[in-house]
C-alpha cells in the first residue's frame, strides 16, 4: 500500500519530515492548485509563478526518487481535501502525510482532511517544518504565548540548545507505484506568468548554492550590512523560504554544526542572521497563537478604530513609486520590477505609508502580497503591524522614520536610490506630503487612540 505525500508550502525533498516519514515505502506526490484562495489571499502572479516553477524543479526530483507528482486543480483549499481523499482512496493509500501549515484557513482544512479520510479509513499524519520548533512547545512558565520577541528568542535559544535541530536521513528511491506524474500547468486562471521569475531560480537547489555562498563570506558581516539595501548583505533567500523549497533548518544546520548549538557564543554576523530566522518563526507563532491576525484585525485592540485617512491619489503615489521621497520610491520600485525588496526598505516604505500618509495598514499589505515574490502572509503581516504600530512587539507610534534620515544613514551614496530611480531627480519631484507636519499628525492620532483604548 502505498502512502500519500500532499505538498503544501513544503516544495522539497531535502529536511521535509512529511515526506521522509512517508517514504518508508512506495509514495505517491500530490499538489492541489487553488487559486481561488490564492486570489482571496491576495496573492498575485510573482508568487503564483514562482510556486509553479518550484513544482517543475520538484516534480524532476521526486521521479529520481521514484515518486510520481499527480496535480489537481480545485478552486479553493476546502475544495482541495474532497480531491486529496478521492486520490487517496483511489490508489488505495494507507496514510496522507502533510506537514502542518499555522493559517486560520490551513488548520480548517486540515482538521476536514482528517475527518474525510478517517470515514473512508485511511489516516492523516501531520508533520511539522514550517518552524524550527512548534508554536505549541514554546510558552511563558505561566502557560501563556509570548507577545514579546526577546523572551521568545531567548526560550527559542534555550531548545536549540537542550534539543539540537531535528535530523533527517537523505532520502533514497522508493518503491515504484503505478500513477505517472502530471505536466506543471502553465498558469492558472487568474494569474498571468510573471516575466521577472528569471532572477529567481527556482527549486532546492538553487536555493542550496545561494545558501553556501552566503555562509561562505557575507555571512560573517552580515551584522555590518544587513542594512544597506546598497549592496548584497542579505542572503536574498526569502522566495524560497516562502514557498517552502529551503527549511529554515537547512539554514541553521550549518552554523550549529560550525559554533555549537549556543547562539550567544557565535560571531555577531552569524547570531544576527540567527535572530531574523527566528523573527520569522515569530510571526508563524504570532499567527498561530493569535488568530484575529489572519482576519485582518491588529494585534493592537487600541488601534482598531484609528481614523485612517482614504487618500487614494496618495495611496497610488506609493504604489507606484512616485512620492518624491526617493528612497520610498526607490523600494517600490525596485519590488514592481524584481519582486522583492530590501528589509529596511520595507519599513521605511510600510512606515511611510501608515504614518505619513496615515493610509490604512492593510491596503499595504496586501499591495506587497500582489508584488512581492516571497510574499509570506505571516511576515508580510507582522512587517506591516510592525511599521503601523498595531502589532505586537511593534516599532512605538512615537518613534516614526523620517525617510530621508533614514537613507542619509542607510544608502549614504544614493547608489540604490539611484539605481532604482533613474528618471529621479529630488528637485523636479517634489513631495506628496510635509514629513514634518504629517509626522506630527500620526503621532497626535495615535495618541487620542491609545488614551482612549488604554
Ligand atoms: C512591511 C514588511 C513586509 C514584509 N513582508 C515579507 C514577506 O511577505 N515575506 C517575507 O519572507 N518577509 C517579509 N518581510 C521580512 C523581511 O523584510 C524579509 O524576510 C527579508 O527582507 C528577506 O530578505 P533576505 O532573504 O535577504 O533576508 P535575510 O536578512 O538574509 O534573513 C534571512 C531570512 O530570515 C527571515 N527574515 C528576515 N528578516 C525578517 C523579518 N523582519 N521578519 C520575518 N522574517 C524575517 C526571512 O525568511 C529571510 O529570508 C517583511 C518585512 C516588512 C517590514
Amino acid at each position: 500500500m502505498p502512502d500519500l505525500m500532499w505538498f503544501r508550502n513544503d516544495l522539497r525533498t531535502i529536511d521535509n519530515p512529511a515526506l521522509s516519514a512517508a517514504a518508508t515505502g512506495g509514495v505517491i506526490g500530490i499538489f492541489v492548485c487553488t487559486p481561488g484562495t490564492w486570489r482571496r489571499h491576495d496573492w498575485g502572479p510573482p508568487r503564483v509563478t514562482l510556486l509553479l516553477e518550484s513544482l517543475r524543479v520538484l516534480r524532476s526530483e521526486l521521479e529520481q526518487l521514484n515518486i510520481p507528482l499527480l496535480i489537481r486543480i480545485a478552486d479553493t483549499d476546502m475544495e482541495s481535501v474532497d480531491i486529496v481523499t478521492d486520490v487517496a482512496a483511489a490508489n488505495g493509500c494507507a496514510t496522507v502525510h502533510a506537514n502542518r501549515e499555522f493559517g486560520v484557513d490551513e488548520a480548517r482544512r486540515d482538521e476536514l482532511a482528517g475527518s474525510w479520510l478517517s470515514e473512508r479509513n485511511i489516516g492523516f499524519a501531520l508533520h511539522h517544518d514550517q518552524v524550527v520548533f512548534e508554536p505549541d512547545d514554546i510558552l511563558t512558565k505561566g502557560g501563556t504565548s509570548f507577545k514579546v520577541f526577546t523572551p521568545f528568542r531567548n526560550t527559542w535559544n534555550g531548545m536549540l540548545i537542550d534539543r539540537g535541530l531535528p535530523e533527517h536521513a537523505p532520502l533514497t528511491p522508493c518503491e515504484s507505484v503505478s500513477p505517472t506524474s502530471d505536466p506543471i500547468p502553465g498558469s492558472v486562471p487568474g494569474f498571468t506568468p510573471w516575466p521577472g521569475i528569471t532572477l529567481w531560480p527556482a527549486g532546492q537547489n538553487a536555493a542550496m548554492e545561494r545558501l553556501q555562498r552566503f555562509l561562505d563570506g557575507p555571512v560573517d558581516r552580515y551584522h555590518n550590512t544587513r542594512n544597506s539595501p546598497d549592496i548584497e548583505g542579505t542572503s536574498s533567500l526569502s522566495p524560497w523560504l516562502a514557498t517552502g523549497t529551503l527549511s529554515p533548518v537547512t539554514c541553521l544546520r550549518p552554523l550549529v554544526e560550525r559554533f555549537g548549538p549556543d547562539p550567544a557564543l557565535w560571531p555577531a554576523g552569524p547570531a544576527t542572521w540567527q535572530s531574523e530566522l527566528v523573527w520569522r518563526d515569530f510571526y508563524r507563532y504570532v499567527m498561530h497563537h493569535n488568530p484575529k491576525v489572519s482576519m485582518r484585525r491588529p494585534m493592537q485592540e487600541w488601534t482598531v478604530d484609528l481614523p485612517w485617512r482614504q487618500d487614494d491619489d496618495g495611496f497610488e503615489a506609493w504604489c507606484n513609486g512616485r512620492t518624491g521621497i526617493e528612497i520610498v520610491d526607490a523600494g517600490m520600485r525596485q519590488m514592481l520590477e524584481t519582486g522583492w525588496m530590501h528589509n529596511r526598505v520595507r519599513m521605511i516604505t510600510a512606515m511611510f505609508l501608515t504614518k505619513n500618509l496615515l493610509i490604512d495598514w492593510r491596503r499595504g499589505e496586501r499591495f506587497f502580497a500582489r508584488h512581492l515574490v516571497d510574499y509570506d502572509f505571516a511576515s508580510n503581516n507582522g512587517g506591516w503591524q510592525w511599521s503601523a504600530s498595531t502589532g505586537t512587539d511593534a516599532a512605538p507610534y512615537f518613534r516614526i522614520f523620517n525617510p530621508n534620515r533614514q537613507a542619509e544613514l542607510f544608502d549614504p551614496d544614493g547608489a540604490y536610490r539611484r539605481r532604482w530611480n533613474p528618471d529621479h531627480h529630488p528637485l523636479k519631484t517634489l513631495p506628496i506630503v510635509d514629513l514634518g507636519s504629517s509626522r506630527r499628525r500620526a503621532i497626535e492620532i495615535f495618541k487620542v487612540a491609545r488614551t482612549a483604548g488604554c
